[in-house]
């Protein structure tokens, strides 16, 4: 069994467009976004023929950040940083499926995420971790190397489904001012006037960032 870790926003979504995993999993983990991830992921997943699933955990009271709604900590590398989250997903996709023969979980870092649980060190070190552990699971970021522009292209993810994504970091409904937003509006702007300059732009110089 492959799984794909699915908030809803462009980049997981272009995964599993591309990827066509046998589970589809959202988690809420209390994360003030939650109700329109699991919307816009469940919708997607229908037209796409693909298992959705949601586990809910409330983990509100241990996040920081505009996920929380609360103050950014002085660690984050963007406002949005809530600790340890990546391997907390990670974690419960595991615990959810593990006995029901998961072998691979897949997320959806790109080559411009800031945070360190989206850069390689992570990823190498959480798929060796779980490996080690019962049912020898594997962890995939399918599209670390890659600009979201060129991820969006090489999946050949259509412009209707690309509508559908949802990337707020701060309310169940778009609310058009916060990070999430601005990439997300960024990108699908970018995408429609077919400006793909950033498609190979240097990993390190690359402004977009967008989570999910
Ligand atoms: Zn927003």
């Amino acid at each position: 069994m492959r799984l794909l870790l699915f908030s809803g926003g462009i980049d997981s979504t272009a995964l599993a467009y591309q990827e066509r995993p046998d589970v589809c999993l959202t988690v809420d983990y209390g994360q003030r976004p939650a109700a329109g991830e699991i919307r816009a992921a469940a919708a997607l997943s229908r037209h796409l023929g693909l298992r959705h699933e949601v586990a809910a955990v409330d983990f509100s009271s241990l996040g920081l950040g505009p996920l929380a709604g609360r103050p950014s900590a002085e660690l984050a590398r963007a406002p949005e940083w809530w600790p340890y989250r990546n391997q907390m997903l990670i974690t419960i996709a595991g615990m959810r499926f593990v006995a029901e023969g998961l072998k691979e979980i897949m997320f959806g870092a790109v080559a411009t995420d800031v945070h360190a649980d989206g850069k390689a060190p992570f990823i190498r070190s959480i798929d060796r971790l779980m490996r080690v552990q019962e049912g020898g699971v594997r962890v995939m970021a399918p599209a670390r190397r890659m600009h979201p522009l060129a991820l969006v292209r090489a999946s050949g993810l259509p412009r209707n489904l690309l509508g559908a994504t949802f990337s707020c970091h701060v309310l169940d409904t778009p609310c058009g001012t916060c990070r999430g937003c601005e990439k997300h509006a960024d990108l699908i702007a970018r995408l429609d006037s077919g400006h793909d300059d950033d498609r190979n732009r240097p990993r390190g110089k690359a402004k977009l960032a967008l989570s999910g």
